[in-house]
């Protein structure tokens, strides 16, 4: 089949790239001159594992192209998807400028029939101004294709985008044009093959479908945290509590790690947005509310730990092991890493932080701050820092060497935001050990 998609970030890209893998015909439009030349050359502008390759594979095939040219994506598929970005206003609604305007763009150069798929994350009723968009844009030119316009939430992950493209746990179409929605069970068939992942409903349905798994996962990472908070105070360890609640079905084991704090391009905006969907419709989403404000406290909590172990923080030096939302991914969107070296460096201390991957991102990010320097070894970040706090929780942070932080830090502190290791055997090593919710070394 014929697949444009406008928009070529993280959704669009592994969108498109899979789609292409799959042996359609993909054309990927973007507006960023930048973005398109590095794709165009065969290089993948953001890391996410697989995709580079798949790109490049697809590519060479003649399968997958890149364009800033809107008349030839527009003109070349049959099936349009929108995967462009729907960034937090600052009311906390979702922009839907960058969506709309790609509508226009499908308006201005359409040349027959479309199907239209909305990816990006968007307020109940956005479908039908879409629509309402589009078939405004061809009155104007006076033409009269038929368009359908299909919500297809993106429920991907990032650091694990592609696979999730490739297996997802369901697949939402939300729409009731019988023949459009034929279509896309066709175009995803190979994603559908061992068991029935399609779920068909109403549009609205699947807008809301999004904002409310985004929410759900938002929700339990908060809960753990406020928890977390309590099992400090009363001497219990939520590792323990969740192992034990987990295991019941009814709960799961999943996405009940406490930390500091969920970030992210999705999780906070879209928690925002639907507080302000809920208020535009005046209801008050009073757990939602509490979830976002647990999150709010939750980013600071590694600061405070800090201040309670070493006192005024003016002076001092503190290592950061992760500056990523979370790892595999390069994102730096809303990390908490960013609040803490911003709480860190408003009181005076300095940062020298290292990521395996985001150092890139965070140097272009950061580079106007004074007082954060990113070093490009684990431990060359330690040498002369008064204690190491672990943010991300990479993969090498995981069995790291103990001899090596406690000789190169000035004192001995590990705070580790994402419970990687054990007390009794950090006290065992000579390390001072706080993690979040779990009994600390003394
Ligand atoms: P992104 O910022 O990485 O990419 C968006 C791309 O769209 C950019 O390259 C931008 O230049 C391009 N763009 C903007 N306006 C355009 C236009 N008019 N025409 C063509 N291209 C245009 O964003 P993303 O992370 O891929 O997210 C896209 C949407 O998918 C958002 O609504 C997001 O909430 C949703 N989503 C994201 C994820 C995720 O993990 N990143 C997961 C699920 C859903």
């Amino acid at each position: 089949m014929k697949v444009t998609v406008i928009g070529s970030g993280y959704v669009g890209l592994v969108t498109g790239a899979c789609l292409a893998q799959t042996g359609n015909h993909v054309v990927c439009l973007d507006v960023d001159a930048a973005k398109v030349a590095q794709l165009q050359a065969g290089h993948v502008p953001i890391h996410e594992p697989g995709l580079e390759a798949m790109v490049r594979a697809n590519a060479a095939a003649g399968r997958l192209r890149f364009t800033l040219d809107a008349a030839d994506a527009i003109g070349h598929g049959r099936i349009l998807f929108i995967g462009v970005g729907t960034p937090p206003g600052e009311d906390g609604s979702a922009d839907l400028q960058h969506v709309l305007a790609a509508a226009r763009t499908i308006a201005q150069y359409l040349i027959g029939p479309a199907v239209v798929v909305n990816k990006s994350t968007v307020p109940v009723g956005t479908a039908d101004r879409v629509k309402a968009v589009i078939e405004a844009g061809l009155a104007e030119r006076q033409i009269d294709y038929p368009v359908a316009v299909v919500s297809n939430p993106e429920f991907l992950k990032e650091g694990a985008a592609v696979d999730d493209f490739l297996r997802p746990d369901r697949i939402v179409l939300g729409s009731e044009d019988e023949s459009a929605l034929q279509l896309m069970r066709t175009l995803y068939a190979p994603f559908n093959r061992n068991r029935e992942r399609i779920q068909v409903m109403d549009a609205r349905s699947a807008e809301l479908t999004k904002y409310a798994a985004n929410a759900m996962l938002a929700t339990r990472i908060s809960f753990m945290n406020e928890l977390a908070a309590l099992a400090e105070q009363v001497g219990a360890d939520i590792e323990q509590v969740r192992r034990g609640m987990g295991s019941d079905e009814r709960i799961g084991t999943h996405f009940l790690y406490a930390g500091a704090g969920y970030g992210g391009s999705c999780f906070p905006k879209d928690v925002r947005a639907l507080l302000h969907t809920g208020r535009e419709h005046g209801l008050q989403l009073g757990v939602l509310e509490a979830v976002q404000a647990a999150n709010a406290r939750q980013k600071r909590v590694l600061v405070q730990k800090l201040e309670r172990r070493l006192g005024p923080l003016a002076g001092r030096t503190i290592a950061l092991w992760g500056l990523a939302f979370k790892p595999n991914t390069d994102d730096l969107r809303e990390a908490p890493s960013l609040v803490v070296i911003e709480e860190l460096l408003e009181r005076g201390a300095s940062v020298v932080a290292y990521d395996p991957v985001a150092a890139t991102a965070a140097r272009a990010q950061l580079h106007d701050k004074a007082g954060i320097t990113i070093v490009d070894d684990a431990y060359a970040a330690l040498d002369g820092a008064d204690a190491l706090v672990i943010i991300t929780e990479w993969r090498e942070f995981r069995t790291p060497d103990f001899e090596q932080i406690r000789s190169r830090l000035r004192q001995p502190l590990i705070i580790d935001g994402r419970n990687l290791y054990e007390a009794d055997e950090m006290a065992a090593q000579g390390l001072v050990y706080e993690g979040v919710g779990r009994p600390s070394t003394r």
